[in-house]
Formats: C-alpha cells, sequence, structure tokens
C-alpha cells in the first residue's frame, strides 16, 4: 500500500478539559514523527469529537484548530454517549482519510501503538484491534468484571474481540462497510468483527487515565454491558423459552406427585411449598417478561430509526468541509 496514506485520529471526549492538552500535545508528536519517517501523509489529522461537554473541551479544540490545521474539531449538539460520538467521527472522516484510528482521550490507550497499527495496515490489515495485553492498572473489580463479561458475551454468542476496547484501526473501506450498518442500538465492539476483511491486532499496556474522572461509574459501565448482550444476541431469550419448558415439564412431575398422594389419602396442608412456588414462578415470569420487553424496547427504537447523533459544528480543512456539504452529510 502507498506510503503516503492519510491518518485522521479520531478522539471521543465528554467533559476532557483536563486531559485534552496533554493528550493533543502527546497526538501531534506522535503524528508529526510518523509524516517525518514517510509512514504516513503530511495530510494527517486528529479529529477531537465534543459530545455535548458541559466544560471548557470544545473551546479548547477551537483554540487547538486555529493554532495548528492538523487539529479538528466535531462537535455534537448534545451528550449522545461515547458509541454515538466515536461513530459520528468515523463517518466524518471516512471519506476524507485512507486510515482511521479511534482511541480514548484520557490516554490510558497507549499512544506508541499507533506506530504497530500503521505497520499491520501496511503489510495489508484493514481492521487492526488495540489489546491489552495486561491489566496492572485497573482495580481487581474492574478486571475480574470485564474479563467475566467478554467470555459471557462469548458464551452468548456474540463476537468479540477479548481485552479489546475501541482502540483500533479502519481503513476507509471498512468504514464505509461500517455505514452500511444503521443500528439505533450501537456497540460498535460487536459490530466492527461482523465486517470481517483482513483483521490483525496489536498489543499495547493499558495505563491509568491521565488526568479526570472515568466517565462509566459503575451503574453506567453495567447499563452497557446489557446493551452490549442485548444488542448482539437474543440468547437470553432462548434461555427464558428453555427455562419454560424445563418448568413446564416439572409442573407434570409434581401433578402426579400430588395425585399420588391425594389417592393415598396422605394430604397435608402444602403451605409452604404453594408460597413458595408462586413467589418463585412469579418472579421467574417478571425476569422473563423484562428481558422480553428489553428486545421490544430494542425493536421499538430501531424502527424510529432516530438519528443516531447530530453534528452541529465541524471544523476541518475547508475543501473537505464543502464536499461533506455536497453530500449533505453536513447542514
Ligand atoms: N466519552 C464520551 N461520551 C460520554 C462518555 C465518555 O465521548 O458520554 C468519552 C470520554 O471522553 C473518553 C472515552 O469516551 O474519551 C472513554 O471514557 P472513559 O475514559 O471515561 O471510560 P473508561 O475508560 O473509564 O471506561
Ligand atoms: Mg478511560
Amino acid at each position: 500500500m502507498a506510503k503516503n496514506d492519510k491518518l485522521f485520529m479520531v478522539i471521543p471526549c465528554y467533559n476532557e478539559q483536563e486531559v485534552l492538552p496533554e493528550t493533543s500535545k502527546r497526538l501531534k508528536e506522535k503524528l508529526n514523527t510518523l509524516i517525518k519517517s514517510e509512514k504516513i501523509s503530511p495530510d494527517s489529522r486528529i479529529v477531537f469529537v465534543d459530545d455535548g461537554s458541559r466544560d471548557n473541551t470544545w473551546n479548547m479544540i477551537e483554540e487547538l484548530h486555529k493554532e495548528d490545521p492538523i487539529f479538528q474539531g466535531v462537535k455534537l449538539s448534545r451528550n449522545r454517549g461515547h458509541q454515538n460520538a466515536l461513530l459520528a467521527g468515523l463517518m466524518t472522516v471516512k471519506d476524507i482519510c485512507d486510515i482511521s484510528i479511534s482511541m480514548d482521550a484520557d490516554l490510558q490507550d497507549d499512544i506508541n501503538a499507533i506506530d504497530g497499527m500503521v505497520e499491520k495496515y501496511e503489510n495489508g490489515a484493514e481492521i487492526v484491534y488495540g489489546v491489552r495485553s495486561q491489566r496492572k492498572t485497573d482495580t481487581f473489580f474492574k478486571r475480574y468484571t470485564a474479563e467475566s463479561y467478554y467470555k459471557l458475551m462469548n458464551k452468548m454468542g456474540a463476537d468479540i474481540v477479548y481485552n479489546h476496547a475501541d482502540f483500533r484501526l479502519m481503513s476507509s473501506r471498512a468504514l464505509d462497510f461500517l455505514s452500511d450498518f444503521s443500528e439505533v442500538n450501537l456497540f460498535l465492539r460487536g459490530i466492527v468483527p461482523m465486517i470481517g476483511l483482513k483483521t490483525d491486532v496489536e498489543y499495547y499496556e493499558r495505563a491509568e487515565r491521565f488526568a479526570g474522572e472515568s466517565k462509566y461509574p459503575l451503574f453506567k459501565m453495567l447499563q452497557f454491558a446489557f446493551e452490549g448482550i442485548t444488542s448482539l444476541s437474543t440468547k437470553p431469550i432462548k434461555i427464558i423459552s428453555g427455562l419454560g419448558v424445563f418448568i413446564f415439564f416439572t409442573s407434570f412431575i409434581v401433578l402426579i406427585y400430588s395425585l399420588i398422594r391425594h389417592f393415598t389419602g396422605a394430604t397435608i396442608p402444602g403451605w409452604t411449598t404453594t408460597v413458595l412456588s408462586v413467589w418463585a414462578i412469579g418472579g421467574l415470569t417478571m425476569i422473563s417478561l423484562g428481558v422480553i420487553g428489553e428486545y421490544i424496547g430494542k425493536i421499538y427504537l430501531e424502527t424510529k430509526n432516530r438519528p443516531r447523533y447530530i453534528i452541529s459544528t465541524y471544523l476541518g480543512d475547508k475543501e473537505d468541509e464543502q464536499m461533506l456539504r455536497d453530500v449533505k452529510f453536513l447542514k
């Protein structure tokens, strides 16, 4: 592949004013080194996607863009969450770049892994997954829950890459295929493997957040995990059906048992068992309905087909902006 491919970094940012100065500095250094060694085109860019931040993030992005055109900004009209912000960034650069690399703003992903990713791209891979080789810096709890989650996902039949978050290289062709997935309930790590194409893996060590707070407290993390399962797999529904069948057959056994007791005259006041089974079956029924309801809710949202994000401003190279306006991507 040509050595002067345009690399666009896509960085979703939500209230990241504490880390942005450092992140922008380090990314710029990295890109300039890659440009100097002629690994990527001098027209490569760093795109910050402001996901409706309430702090100074967007002002800082505007400043960066003014000082150096290597920095670009995409501003969403409001907070839409990490996955949508990432998608907005990727779809903006899709027709402008040759290669995209998505990365978190907090410097948890190792910037030095970018070299290896670009090299693997040059060797023909169209998608390169950044995979954490270890989770030393995560708490035991986060590490344990995260790792069990990946295992659970694979058991549920979702093909996701173990210990890979959203640090990944994608060619513009891969992005084009990604744009054909129009689901509203977005779980990128589950969708990207569905694209196929030649893939590779780059290992890196995950660092601690450089500054600021995690935007994923426990509750949001659990929500995200559940979202991932229900948007990629229908196995929970199958498990419920299986459970229903099992309980139905069990009730036959109970019926036979109680008839025998009845005719042998050994009927006792079976208060305990009655109450227990009412609660058990009642609870089970409610959980089952809840899970099915979750899927129906997803169908509801999908049929509405609402826009996944709205870009209110794009700060980029003038001709690119014009091109995006021509295809009505920007208004
Ligand atoms: N993020 C975002 N929108 C949100 C929440 C987070 O764009 O609503 C961004 C955030 O700025 C960061 C990335 O998503 O670049 C990952 O978030 P964070 O580091 O807080 O998650 P963690 O690494 O703790 O899972
Ligand atoms: Mg983080």
